[in-house]
């Protein structure tokens, strides 16, 4: 069956047949059009149940991507990324349905795999030689790679911002990399320009079909992980915003197939030092001011001018809902070294910012404990590593002094033994939910000398400090027996025991009154979804330094 792919102008609606890549809409000049297919007749056949016989991957699609012939695929197995419960994570944020799309694992380590796979195609198939993008980094690796594969020399401009790492590797695969001193905004305009002059094909960001018809693909993937469901959210990093955008365009295909029901909310992250589409939505405006001078480590994010791109997502933000949040770059460096921690999972900092974003957004209350949330892990640490850890990720041990010395004198051998005895503190946990309490106790051992008790309920929890005497005491406040509020009332009502320092850990959300009651009794009050590992340790600190 021959493939039938229209565009649209998003201005004047004119219709009409996709043959290549075309720069503006013939009848009005506007530059951004959208592919529509004959998602009628594809629901009518059954698409949904064909496609789940087919292999894993991106072009499983293929009915719905922008290419009319299946022999111009160029792949390297990109797409097809599991979605993975975020189960420390979550509970640690008090979330039930916390999901990573893990895009870390393309080809070349991002989510611009993707991308890259659908433009080389779509370029090979109008028997492009040469072909010209400008990049923060990633889309030029990702380019290079696949434009390798299929035989066409890349032009890559890169700000000379990018970590050289990311420019080595993009010069790996054989791209003409050009470092321009500037922004990422004036990189772009200088491509254009070479592009221009060359007469070659530019990647044009979301006026590229290609490109946005791609990132539909994390959303189709992303319903049939889920079960053909949407989630309630999709959160992503961002920068020129071509992520939400085609996921966008892609659930609303799925719902026009009738194979999900709704369209998800968008978080859009952004950092600090370059957030205009942040700004724009917080000041209420549908048009974003550009950042001249973006002040930020995360080159990755570095559109200062996100154009019409964000009309695009505030109208979707608009009529399905979402947010968007701003980090620092040291919010998003926290929360990468949170997430790896946590979950194992070791992201570029661009990646990262999408995480401390959701932080952020749980914590305000914006998402709700329910709600299943899908995170875009963006993009790998690999080529960056270096530049975040610097060399301090192992500690030199010289043994050669140490060793000559032959038998250290024993006072010294005891009096370290006693001082690693006194450092050892007894810790109560008082948690009815097993995972919660295993996680607490897994970063107790993980940071210090602790001996950790866990008991399940507040009758268990007394009995338990009556015998074990801990130096602390953390407990849930809503448990099925005995509540927490009563648990803090026999202790402090026991003279053995009311001295014993309490942290509380709850996702209830509290009254005044409830709150002036802990505050009298309780040494520090952690809400769940507010609190990670690093802040519950400077609660123990506090804790014990006071007792
Ligand atoms: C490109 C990129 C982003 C931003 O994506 P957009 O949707 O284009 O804004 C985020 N993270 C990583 C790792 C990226 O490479
Ligand atoms: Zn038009």
């Amino acid at each position: 069956m021959g493939k039938k792919i229209e565009l649209e102008c998003i201005s004047c609606h004119h219709r009409f047949h996709y043959e290549k890549p075309i720069l503006e809409c013939p009848v009005c000049g506007e530059t951004i059009l959208q592919a529509k297919y004959d998602l009628e007749s594809l629901r009518r056949t059954g698409w949904g149940t064909k496609i789940r016989q087919r292999p894993p991957g991106l072009w499983r699609y293929y009915e719905l991507l922008p290419l009319y012939n299946r022999a111009n695929i160029v792949t390297m197995g990109e797409g097809g990324t599991p979605l993975l419960p975020a189960a420390n994570l979550g509970v640690m944020l008090g979330m039930k349905y916390l999901y990573i799309k893990d895009e870390r694992q393309g080809p070349t380590g991002s989510f611009k795999d993707r991308q890259a796979s659908v433009a080389i195609s779509v370029l090979k198939e109008m028997g492009a030689q040469e072909a010209v993008v400008a990049s923060t980094g990633n889309v030029a690796i990702a380019y290079a790679a696949y434009a390798a594969r299929a035989g066409i020399k890349l032009w890559a401009f890169v700000t000379s911002l990018v970590p050289g790492d990311k420019m080595r590797e993009a010069a790996i695969y054989g791209a003409e990399v050009i470092k321009v001193t500037g922004t990422y905004d004036q990189t772009k305009v200088v491509a254009a320009q070479f592009a221009r002059k060359k007469g070659l094909f530019v990647e044009r960001g979301i006026k590229s079909i290609a490109a946005v018809e791609s990132m539909k693909t994390l959303a189709f993937e992303i319903a049939e992980q889920l079960g053909w469901r949407a989630p309630d959210w999709y959160i992503q990093s961002v920068s020129g915003g071509m992520g939400p955008i085609g996921v966008a365009k892609g659930f609303k295909e799925l719902v026009e197939l009738g194979l999900i029901e709704k369209v998800p909310a968008i978080g859009v992250v952004q950092s600090a030092g370059c957030a205009p589409m942040v700004r724009a939505f917080k000041a209420g405006q549908g048009v974003a001011t550009p950042v001249e001078n973006p002040k930020t480590l995360i080159i990755t994010l570095a559109t200062g001018n996100p154009g019409r791109a964000y009309e695009l997502i505030w109208d979707h933000v608009r009529e399905y809902g979402g947010y968007m949040e701003e980090v620092s770059d040291q919010e998003a460096f926290e929360a990468m070294h949170i997430l790896a921690k946590m979950d194992g999972m070791s992201v570029e900092p661009a990646a990262a910012v999408a995480f401390a974003g959701l932080f952020k957004m749980v914590r305000a209350g914006i998402i709700k404990p329910d709600d299943v949330v899908v995170v875009n892990a963006s993009g790998h640490t690999f080529p960056v590593e270096k530049q975040i850890l610097g060399d301090r990720w192992a500690r030199d041990v010289d043994v050669s002094q140490v060793a000559e010395k032959v038998a250290l004198p024993e006072e010294g051998l005891l009096s370290a033994l006693e001082q690693i005895r006194e450092s050892v503190h007894k810790v109560v946990i008082i948690e009815d939910n097993a995972d919660a309490a295993r996680l607490l106790g897994r970063i107790l051992k993980a940071r210090g000398d602790y001996e950790v008790h866990i008991a399940k309920g507040g009758r268990e929890g007394i009995e338990m400090a009556h015998k074990v005497r801990p130096d602390l005491i953390i407990t849930d406040l809503m448990m099925p027996d005995v509540d927490g509020f009563q648990v803090i009332d026999m202790l402090k009502a026991d003279e053995k025991l009311e001295d014993v320092p309490i942290i509380v850990i709850t996702a209830k959300e509290l009254t005044v009154q409830e709150r002036e009651r802990l505050n009298r009794q309780i040494t520090t009050l952690l809400q769940k979804g507010s609190f990670l590992d690093e802040e519950l340790l400077q609660g123990i600190v506090d804790a014990l330094s006071k007792s």
